[in-house]
């Protein structure tokens, strides 16, 4: 019987390719012509604010593409954004 998860060499290559630098963190981007500024983004992600007339500001905009609580944030606030602005690069 083994004991690896049938996605641990899945995991070690993507975590192989961080370290060489061939892929990186998930990040959080913004059409700003296609944005409406509804503010969903920043009630979803920390690290995203919103200016005197309710359109974000990204302060931090890469995401831990090791931590699924973020990822799970990042890909809710991309189907939830009313003017389909959010995208991850
Ligand atoms: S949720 Fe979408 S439309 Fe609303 S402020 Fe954020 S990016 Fe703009």
């Amino acid at each position: 019987m083994s004991t690896t998860s049938p996605s641990a060499p899945a995991d070690r290559r993507r975590s192989t390719s961080r370290r060489l630098g061939l892929a990186g963190d998930p990040v959080l981007a913004v059409d700003r012509v296609a944005c409406s500024g509804h503010g969903v983004c920043a009630q979803l992600l920390d690290g995203v604010t919103l200016d005197e007339w309710g359109y974000p500001v990204v302060v931090e905009a890469r995401v831990d593409g090791d931590d699924p609580v973020a990822l799970e944030a990042l890909a809710a606030a991309v189907r939830l954004c009313p003017a389909r602005a959010l995208y991850r690069r």
